[in-house]
C-alpha cells in the first residue's frame, strides 16, 4: 500500500485502526479494506473495538477485530463477522494491485490479480531480491530526511533513480519502498533503522493544500456517496460560471470603481452579498467565489485603472500587486493596451496637464522623492 493512502485512510480510520495494525495488502483492496472497516465502526456502535489484523492469506483479504474479546454482544460479532466474509469474499475477484477485475493464481504465493498486473510480478519478485539492500538503505533514508524535515514528503521526490534501472524498474522500486514503509510504520523491522525514530515518524503528515490525485481517487472509493453530491455541485459551479459570465465581469467592474469611488479596498464578501441578494445561498456563494477568482485575475482591475477611473495605489492592493509594473505586465498578458505609459505621465506633470499628486496616485507611487526620480528618468531619456 502507497504511504499517502495508508496515511489517508488512518486520518479517516484511526479511531479503530491503531498505529501499530499494518495494512498489508495492495492498493487494488483499498476499497474493500475501507468500506468493510467504515462498516465494522458502524456495526461496533461506539463500543472500543479494533482492528488486529489486515492482510492477505491464500489470496483472500483478512480482517480480524477484538470484538470478541471485547466480549460484544452476540449480534454485533455477527454483523462483524458478516462484515469481514463479505470483504473477503470480494477480494477474490479483485486485483490486489490495481482493482480491477482479478482471478486466484495458485502456486507457492496464491494472489488475485488482473492479467496485467500479473505479468508484472516477476520482475517485482527480481527487483525486489537484486535490490534489497537498496530499497532498505531508501526507507532509512526516507525516514531521515521526513524526521529532520518535520513532515513526510513525497515518496517519489526523495528517492532518486538507481542509474541502471528503466521506467518500470524504478517505479516498481519505489512501491516497494512505499510498501516496507508502511510495514516499518507499523512497526515492523528495517535493518540499520533505529526503532526510536517510529514514534516520532508516526507523528508526521503530509504537508499539502491541495490532495494529489491518489488520495483523491482513494477518498472516492471510500466515500462514493459524498462526490455525488460534490460533483453535482461542481456541474452547478461551471453551469452559473459559464452562464453568467458577463454578469460577473460587469460585478467586477462595479467592484472596482466602488473601491475607487471610496478610496479603498472594500470587503468582496459584503459586496458580493449585496449584488446577489436575489439569489440563493449556493448559488450567491458561487457568484461570489467567482467574483474574487476574476479581482485575482486582475483584469478587471487594470480595466478600470487604465480608463483612470481608479487610482494606481487601490489597483495595487486589489491584485496584490508590489508596484505599477506589475499592473502593465497584466495588461501585457491579457493583450491589452495601457492608455498611457509611465513617460505620458511624467510629461503630463512637466508640461502642467497633470499635478505631481495625480500623477502618484495614478501610477500608486507613495513617495514624493520616487515620483520625482521617474519624472526625472523619463525627462532625461528625452533629452
Ligand atoms: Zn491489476
Amino acid at each position: 500500500m502507497h504511504l499517502e493512502i495508508d496515511i489517508a485512510i488512518r486520518r479517516q480510520l484511526g479511531d479503530i485502526l491503531p498505529d501499530d495494525v499494518a495494512l498489508g495488502v495492495g492498493d487494488g483492496w483499498l476499497g474493500l479494506v475501507g468500506r468493510a472497516l467504515l462498516e465494522i465502526r458502524i456495526a461496533a456502535h461506539g463500543r472500543p473495538i479494533k482492528v488486529t489484523q489486515v492482510g492477505q492469506k491464500r489470496g483472500s483479504l483478512l480482517i480480524h477485530t477484538d470484538a470478541l474479546a471485547q466480549r460484544v454482544p452476540m449480534a454485533v460479532a455477527d454483523a462483524i463477522d458478516e462484515i469481514r466474509f463479505n470483504a473477503s469474499d470480494r477480494s477474490a475477484t479483485t486485483c490486489e494491485r490495481c482493482g480491477s477485475l482479478g482471478f486466484l493464481i495458485r502456486g507457492d504465493e496464491p494472489r488475485v490479480r488482473c492479467g496485467r498486473c500479473e505479468a508484472t510480478e516477476v520482475a517485482r519478485q527480481a527487483i525486489r531480491q537484486e535490490y534489497r539492500e537498496h530499497i532498505e538503505e531508501c526507507c532509512q533514508y526516507y525516514i531521515g530526511v521526513c524526521i529532520k524535515t518535520g513532515k513526510l514528503l513525497p515518496v517519489e521526490n526523495v528517492i532518486v533513480r538507481v542509474a541502471p534501472t528503466t521506467d518500470e524498474e524504478h517505479r516498481i522500486l519505489l512501491d516497494e519502498v512505499h510498501e516496507r514503509l508502511v510495514w516499518w510504520r507499523a512497526g515492523s523491522w528495517i535493518e540499520g533503522i533505529d526503532e526510536a525514530l517510529r514514534e516520532p515518524f508516526r507523528k508526521l503528515e503530509f504537508v499539502r493544500t491541495q490532495a494529489t490525485a491518489d488520495e483523491w481517487s482513494a477518498v472516492r472509493k471510500l466515500y462514493p456517496e459524498d462526490f455525488v453530491q460534490a460533483d453535482r455541485h461542481q456541474a452547478l459551479v461551471e453551469n452559473q460560471r459559464t452562464r453568467r459570465a458577463t454578469e460577473i465581469r460587469s460585478a467586477a467592474l462595479a467592484y472596482v470603481r466602488e473601491c475607487a469611488h471610496k478610496h479603498a479596498v472594500l470587503d468582496i464578501e459584503t459586496f458580493g452579498q449585496r449584488r446577489w441578494r436575489q439569489d440563493g445561498v449556493v448559488k450567491r456563494r458561487i457568484m461570489i467565489d467567482a467574483l474574487s477568482d476574476d479581482i485575482r485575475s486582475g483584469i478587471p482591475v487594470v480595466d478600470v485603472w487604465r480608463r483612470f477611473e481608479v487610482s494606481g495605489r487601490i489597483a495595487r492592493r486589489l491584485v496584490g500587486a508590489q508596484d505599477y509594473t506589475a499592473l502593465y505586465d497584466i495588461l501585457d498578458r491579457n493583450g491589452m493596451d495601457p492608455s498611457f505609459m509611465p513617460r505620458d505621465v511624467a510629461a503630463w506633470v512637466r508640461e502642467g496637464k497633470m499635478t505631481a499628486e495625480d500623477g502618484m496616485d495614478i501610477l500608486g507611487i507613495e513617495h514624493a522623492a520616487e515620483f520625482e526620480d521617474l519624472v526625472a528618468r523619463w525627462l532625461a531619456g528625452e533629452d
